[in-house]
């Protein structure tokens, strides 16, 4: 008997060891997050643990690229503010991804159409869960988000002087996106960045299928090559930026 529970107790502790460890590589080693004016045209906005960010469209009006955890909005607002302006001024919203901390302050801004790869409608609009390791547990409730339209694989989308490149990456979430934005891409929780300047992928835990995450990561270096869109920012949701596309080069290379 005293053996059995000895074993038991074994099992135990190496599984919570496990899930730590495999919880811990999502957070530890991350770059820390970088709020500010990127590129001179993006506001990078700290919305506690996740980022949101502005973007200048030229036309004294702004485009969101994900709208942060936060469902009163409070660090959006504020820089808008900064920026003198209201919630008039947001015309559009590109999501990343469907995640809750992605989607939260949406609603807040009347005039924006709300766009978002096809696959992940339903889970940014809140009708349907996510599949991850810990995200298949989150409740599932509306947003308060509509989709103005889905997005489609490949597609431009133009919103005053920003042409915003639509680019799947299929892994994180099924409908995950990257976006790329005069140099700039946004790559939401499809990557992160080490402190040592490394790309790291999506944090398992909280993917639906990490392995299509990598292979996503691969092809969209090769695909950003042949469509001659020119990397000079890195920029995720969850951690700081990395300079150029080298990071992401690297990374397909080792996988
Ligand atoms: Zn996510």
């Amino acid at each position: 008997m005293k053996r059995f529970l000895l074993v038991a107790l074994a099992v135990i502790v190496l599984a919570v060891a496990l899930l730590a460890g495999v919880f811990a590589s999502a957070f530890v080693g991350n770059a820390p997050s970088q709020p500010g004016l990127v590129d001179g045209f993006i506001h990078v906005v700290n919305d506690g643990y996740v980022t949101a960010n502005i973007l200048d469209t030229g036309d004294g009006k702004v485009a969101l690229i994900d709208a942060g955890a936060d469902p009163a909005g409070k660090a959006i607002l504020a820089e808008l503010a900064a920026m003198k302006l209201d919630v008039h001024a947001v015309s559009a919203i590109f999501l990343t991804h469907g995640h809750g901390d992605h989607v939260a302050a949406a609603p807040l801004f009347p005039d924006a159409k709300v766009f978002v790869l096809a696959g992940d409608v339903a889970l940014a609009e809140g009708r349907a869960g996510g599949h991850g390791l810990i995200t298949q547990f989150m409740p599932v409730k509306s947003t308060g988000v509509h989709v103005a339209r889905a997005l489609a694989d490949g597609e431009v989308v133009q919103i005053g002087n920003r042409a915003i490149h639509v680019l799947a990456v299929p892994g994180h979430t099924m409908g995950s996106a990257a976006f790329w934005v005069d140099g700039a891409l946004f790559l939401g929780d499809s990557a992160g960045a080490s402190k040592d300047g490394t790309l790291k992928p999506a944090p398992r835990v909280f993917s639906d299928d990490p392995l299509e995450n990598r292979a996503s990561l691969k092809a969209l270096t090769a695909r950003l090559a042949a469509e001659h869109l020119e990397v000079k920012t890195l920029i995720f949701a969850h951690t700081g930026r990395l300079d150029g596309i080298k990071p992401l080069a690297d990374f397909a290379a080792a996988h």
